[in-house]
């Protein structure tokens, strides 16, 4: 069955403050159709006590285009409102290792939690902001999932992050814009990709674990030590990966200096495309009917935020 599609404008027409009440001047603003989108949606499907995941993407480090707290804080709102339990949500990045700029700063976003909830707190988002609990949903370092099988052409399983999965309801948040990887990100980016612990995310932009190159790798065994699966041994002077051991993190590749690492394939643009489409699909199977998606189409830029 379809789903209902509802759209709001932003287009304000110049007599709207004149044609309401003084005291609801505010229902023009996006902010607040956005709050009421929630609701409206939320309404269908909530129960008193619902656990509801608000996932967003929390931005990078030195963006600005990701979502505006101001969104996020009122969909909180109207959540509680209904007499959900929200709690606003991210997840890891693929590898582990943390690196820093020349200013000493934390180079990536959030391959881990301490980073990751700097990030989230420099672009506004914190318990205090929100008004409900701000989480990596795949804490404490993004290895933990709850699968669920899909078999699709692409994708066979999805690793849902684990907070996620035990939420009773998925609410999307979305920024709509535009992406160096994919052609576009919204909604099914937010879910197909931002609702996967790091092994879900290497079976969409991967269609082949992880081997090493044998001829590059001086077996310094620096690898060995980071896997958190102990799926890498020394054999002759050069590292060898245990498949059945891996779990797809990525970590290793952060500590290898001599870039012996490859992952054999790297699919097209389309095909990943269909790996996202088709983990989102699995990840809204896997909540039912329990599914709310809002996309907002403000700020589009042509990267990523
Ligand atoms: S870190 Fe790289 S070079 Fe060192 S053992 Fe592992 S694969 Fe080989
Ligand atoms: S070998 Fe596999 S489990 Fe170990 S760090 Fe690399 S990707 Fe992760």
């Amino acid at each position: 069955m379809g789903s209902k599609v509802y759209f709001v404008s932003a287009n304000v027409p110049i007599d709207y403050i004149p044609r309401v009440p003084p005291t609801k001047w505010y229902t023009h603003s996006l902010v607040y159709q956005t709050k009421e989108m929630a609701g409206k949606l939320l309404g269908e499907i909530i129960s008193p006590g619902d656990t509801v995941a608000v996932k967003i993407h929390f931005g990078e480090r030195y963006t600005q285009y990701y979502i505006r707290p101001i969104y996020v804080r009122k969909v909180v709102d109207k959540t509680k409102e209904l007499g959900g339990k929200p709690f606003v949500c991210d997840t890891l990045f693929s590898g582990g290792r943390v690196l820093y700029d020349e200013f000493g700063e934390a180079l990536w976003s959030r391959r881990s939690l301490k980073e990751g909830l700097e990030t989230a707190a420099m672009n506004g988002f914190t318990s205090e902001t929100m008004g409900c609990p701000v989480i990596f949903a795949d804490a404490p370092k993004g290895l933990k999932s709850v699968e669920f099988d899909i078999n699709g052409t692409f994708i066979k399983k999805v690793y849902i992050a684990p907070a996620i999965a035990e939420a009773d309801i998925l609410l999307s948040l979305a920024h709509f814009k535009c992406h160096d990887v994919m052609s576009v990100g919204g909604a099914l980016k937010n879910i197909g990709v931002g609702c996967q612990s790091k092994q879900g995310k290497w079976w969409i932009h991967h269609n082949a674990k992880l081997e090493i190159d044998q001829e590059k790798c001086n077996g310094c065994g620096e690898c060995v030590s980071a896997c958190p699966a102990n799926a890498i041994i020394l054999s002759n002077g050069k590292a060898q990966i245990i498949p059945e051991k891996c779990i797809d993190c990525a970590f290793c590749i952060d500590y290898c200096t001599q870039g012996a690492f490859k992952s054999r394939s790297f699919p097209d643009i389309l095909e990943q495309e269909a790996r996202i489409g088709e983990a989102a699909a699995g990840i809204v199977k896997f909540f039912g009917d329990k599914c709310v998606f809002i996309n907002l189409a403000m700020d589009i830029v042509p990267l990523c935020d």
